[in-house]
């Protein structure tokens, strides 16, 4: 039986027979994983606090037949902050599905695993969590190959100064004389332009303080929603569990 240890980050996991579970891991040395871990399910079983969502470990696995099963695993982070809070973990398991749904993810990609750990980090304690999200969003959008052009017209190279509009499946911005090019393309105000190139641009710790105002906030929202579903043909499941915490939220402050 072959082993192998390997870093990775608990995406997924659904039940298996009466005791065990299945994992889908993320690992920065071999893409996504799936993997049994025995006897989970049980108390006081070694593997437990390993198998849970968004914890990330140091494994060993053993390689199977049909599928690997997990012998070993020492914590490194265990994320249980994101798992007590309901709205972090809504957006936990809407970041995950995105990075699922974005690539096929069996492929080793290291600068994905840094970027994806990095947000679970900034999870736990970032204070806008809709913020995060949309420069997640950019983000990951980015670093799988479909940055979003948001500094020139995508059909006439020229850098527009007003009347902008987003063109989701040209994937970037169109001045006012290309904007018919796309009878899609949406109007986009000059502060959520700035706020998106800020997004693609600045890394995470120079936009912990940007400041966006409730218009642009939605605005990019929607932008993003239809780009992304430009770039990846499936549903979000997580997408509604986020409105739905939402709204809860705001029958609770009222
Ligand atoms: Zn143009």
């Amino acid at each position: 039986m072959a082993l192998y240890k390997t870093d990775a980050i608990v995406l997924g996991h659904r039940n298996l027979g009466e005791a065990d579970k299945i994992l889908t891991l993320f690992s920065p040395d071999r893409g996504k994983i799936h993997a049994v871990a025995r006897g989970v399910r049980r108390p006081r079983n070694p593997i437990l606090a390993g198998s849970q969502l968004f914890s990330y470990s140091r494994f060993l696995i053993v390689e199977g037949r049909n599928l690997d099963s997990i012998s070993q695993c020492e914590i490194k982070e265990s994320f249980y902050r994101i798992r007590q809070n309901l709205e972090s973990m809504a957006y936990g398991l809407y970041f995950a599905e995105l990075l699922r749904a974005s690539t096929p993810i069996e492929d080793k990609n290291r600068e994905l695993f840094r970027f994806f750990l990095k947000t679970l980090y900034l999870l736990q304690e970032w204070e806008n969590k809709e913020v995060l999200a949309r420069i997640y969003e950019v983000k990951l959008m980015a670093i799988q190959g479909f940055a979003p052009e948001v500094f020139s017209c995508v059909s006439c190279g020229q850098s527009p100064s007003s009347s902008i509009y987003f063109s989701p499946s040209m994937g970037g911005i169109l001045c006012f004389n290309c904007h018919k090019t796309d009878e899609n393309a949406v109007s986009i105000s000059s502060e959520t332009l700035v706020a998106f190139q800020k997004m693609l641009m600045q890394t995470y710790e120079k936009l912990k303080n940007i400041n966006i105002s409730k218009y642009t906030r939605e605005q990019l929202s929607n932008i993003l929603s239809l780009f992304i579903s430009h770039q990846i043909d499936r549903k979000l499941k997580t997408v509604q569990f986020i409105k739905d915490i939402k709204r809860l939220n705001i029958i609770s402050s009222v």
